[in-house]
């Protein structure tokens, strides 16, 4: 595997896996399968690192109002989600949550940090792990060898880095940036939930947390915006009006596509060229499930779903 070692995505995403879309309280295609199939994963990579960076910490959605109420219990008996929306609401200490929360059951975050280091660290020991950018220029696709490694199959996995990709610069990613905050709060809020109104605040460390992210299709410089810190500034004083600091501010770019579904398949020319993109603002929660997807086709020969083959772009 080779890795330049940048920031990415999936390393400044919040980590969370939730099975709901929680502006309308709906479901979205094969969400079980996604995180069963994720719990499972995660329980196989503890035996390589010693660690489940499972953090079992449910999404409590703070109610704007009544009405959200009615529409949590009116949905909660959805035969789709009524293994996902828990029926009973919460009152959440420390936050300001007038109209309780609802608990997303099956929800639950990934130790961001701790699962790429750890799972880093494994790969690097095993002599799995090139630290350097892949140089396109370098691969010899008709004798499948790149510089001194033979492969039979190279697979692109690169978020919106497939922008520099010749082989794949084609496939219709578009980048959404997203910021997140740090910040030190002057007093501590419920530890083991993960609470969302306008967007996710949980704990990172004893005295620090995460509050993000935003969504914008329009900035994509790689700076920090200032509107995008003060739009999570303001979201977090809705339901934490005491005071506190904002110690760091990051961003990544979410590979995203028009129909929300993963972008999986085998180059049209070079059959040992395979990609593994668009996992848009749930890659944490669907990159496992449409990884075995990919292998199943790659070394199994089972057809891709349609609904993320690469193909429904011909
Ligand atoms: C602020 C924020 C919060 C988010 N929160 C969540 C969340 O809570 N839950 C969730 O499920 N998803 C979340 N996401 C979305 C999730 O992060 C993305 O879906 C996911 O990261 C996409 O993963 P990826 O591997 O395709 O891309 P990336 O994570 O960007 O990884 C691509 C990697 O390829 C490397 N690369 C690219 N080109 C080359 C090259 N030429 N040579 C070597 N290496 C290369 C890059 O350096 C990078 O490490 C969030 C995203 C953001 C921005």
């Amino acid at each position: 595997m080779f890795s330049e070692g940048k920031r990415s995505a999936s390393q400044v995403s919040a980590g969370i896996i939730n099975p709901v879309v929680l502006k309308k309280f709906t479901t979205f295609w094969k969400a079980q399968e996604q995180i069963d199939f994720l719990k499972n994963s995660l329980q196989e990579i503890e035996e390589y690192t010693g660690r489940n960076y499972l953090i079992d910490a449910p999404i409590h959605r703070i109610f704007h109002d009544e009405n959200e109420q009615k529409l949590w219990l009116k949905k909660s008996e959805n035969d789709e989600l009524i293994s996902f929306l828990d029926k009973k609401f919460d009152h959440l200490k420390g936050v300001k949550n007038d109209f309780l929360s609802g608990k997303v059951n099956q929800s639950a975050r990934l130790d961001v940090n701790g699962f790429f280091a750890g799972l880093f660290y494994f790969l690097e020991n095993k002599g799995f792990l090139v630290k350097e950018k892949f140089v396109y220029s370098e691969l010899d696709t008709k004798n499948a060898v790149y510089k001194n490694f033979h492969f039979q199959n190279m697979l692109f996995c690169e978020g919106m880095g497939v922008v520099n990709n010749p082989f794949f610069s084609d496939i219709p990613v578009n980048p959404n940036k997203g910021h997140h905050i740090k910040v030190k709060l002057s007093h501590s809020i419920p530890e083991n939930i993960t609470i969302k109104k306008k967007h996710f605040l949980f704990p990172l460390s004893e005295e620090l947390y995460f509050y993000g992210g935003t969504y914008d299709r329009e900035q994509l410089d790689a700076q920090i915006d200032h509107s995008a810190v003060e739009q999570l500034r303001r979201g977090l004083s809705e339901i934490y009006p005491a005071e506190l600091e904002i110690v760091d501010a990051n961003i990544g770019f979410r590979p995203t596509v028009k129909d929300r579904r993963p972008i999986l398949g085998r180059h049209s020319e070079y059959c040992n060229l395979y990609v593994f993109n668009g996992l848009g603002a749930r890659g944490i929660l669907n990159g496992c499930y449409f990884a075995k997807s990919l292998y199943d086709f790659i070394e199994e020969d089972v057809p891709l779903p349609a609904e993320v083959s690469l193909d429904r772009f011909k």
